[in-house]
């Protein structure tokens, strides 16, 4: 209706707004709007995710080479000094002759200790290279061949058992690297877990279809959450200024390397009974 009557004379115009179509628009509209918002908030949490791992893992890289620097830094020192402590005396005839044949000893462990360490830092670049190929061997033969070198310098007490399965089938593997596993899995029981209830348990047997090298010790064991990260390198629990054992965190991530060449598992588990047990899986060759 015309607000003044004279405006009859001039027409009618007569307006309709179709509101459900409308509504329907502005439903649409904030849908789609809804629906960019979303996916910009994902878009932004992923890239968040994403940023706070990978400073994180920087950060953890960072603070593992520092305590591997202050490991090697003190592994180095220690062995240096006492060798050339005692070269000295041997030098300025400060030693007795009774005595003489103590300190060469002791320069020679040192040596063998620095020579050690050189090898590890060689060995890991040398077995990421993945130059080396497995070949069927017998896994008791390779740890008997072993045995003697495992137990401690004559005079002392064997702080050992074996217990090896017969008739196990051949596995791939390599000679070296049977040889290494042993040998870091039985000094870090040594280190870690010193046998003094029972005897470190070198153990092989049959499961699941692999062949199984075991280390078993009566140690305090290995947290879950800490588990995988002792196989990564230069990973050592705990810090450099708490710790009171002496290492670089290269043992365990050496142990995985040469497993994974021979195509085997490493792994570490509870021990029934109290301790870990550290395993490798060897598959069968056959
Ligand atoms: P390192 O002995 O040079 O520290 P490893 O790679 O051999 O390096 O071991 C990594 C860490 O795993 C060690 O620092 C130690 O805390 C833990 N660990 C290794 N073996 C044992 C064990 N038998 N019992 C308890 N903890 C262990």
């Amino acid at each position: 209706d015309t607000y003044y009557p004279e405006d009859a004379n001039y027409g009618r115009l007569e307006i309709v707004i179709d509101d459900e179509r409308f509504e329907e628009r502005v439903a649409r509209q904030s849908q789609r709007f809804l629906a960019t918002g979303g996916m910009l908030l994902l878009t932004l949490g992923i890239g968040m995710t994403l940023l706070y791992r990978s400073v994180r893992r920087e950060l953890d890289q960072a603070h593992r080479m520092q305590n591997f620097v202050a490991a090697v830094t003190h592994e180095l020192r220690t062995p240096i000094s006492t060798i050339r402590l005692h070269a000295e005396m041997l030098q300025d005839g400060w030693v007795d002759a009774q005595k003489q044949p103590e300190y060469y000893g002791r320069i020679v462990r040192e040596t063998q200790r620095l020579g050690t360490l050189v090898e590890r830092v060689l060995e890991k670049s040398r077995l990421k290279e993945n130059v080396t190929r497995p070949e069927a061997g017998e896994l008791n033969e390779l740890v008997l061949a072993q045995k003697d070198d495992l137990e401690p310098p004559e005079g002392e007490r064997s702080d050992l058992a074996f217990q090896l399965e017969p008739k196990l089938p051949k596995v791939w593997l390599t000679a070296e690297g049977v040889g290494m596993i042993l040998s870091n899995l039985v000094e870090n029981a040594r280190k870690y877990a010193p046998a003094k209830t029972e005897p470190i348990l070198v153990r092989t047997r049959w499961s699941n279809g692999r062949v199984l090298l075991e280390v078993c010790d009566r140690g305090p064991g290995v947290p879950p959450s800490e588990r995988e990260k002792i196989f990564e390198a230069f990973y050592r629990i705990g810090s450099e200024q708490t710790r009171t054992t002496t290492g670089t965190g290269l043992g365990l991530h050496l142990v995985r390397l040469h497993a994974e060449t021979c195509g085997a598992q490493s792994s570490v588990e509870e021990r029934e009974g109290g301790g870990s047990v550290f395993r490798v899986a060897f598959r069968p060759a056959d």
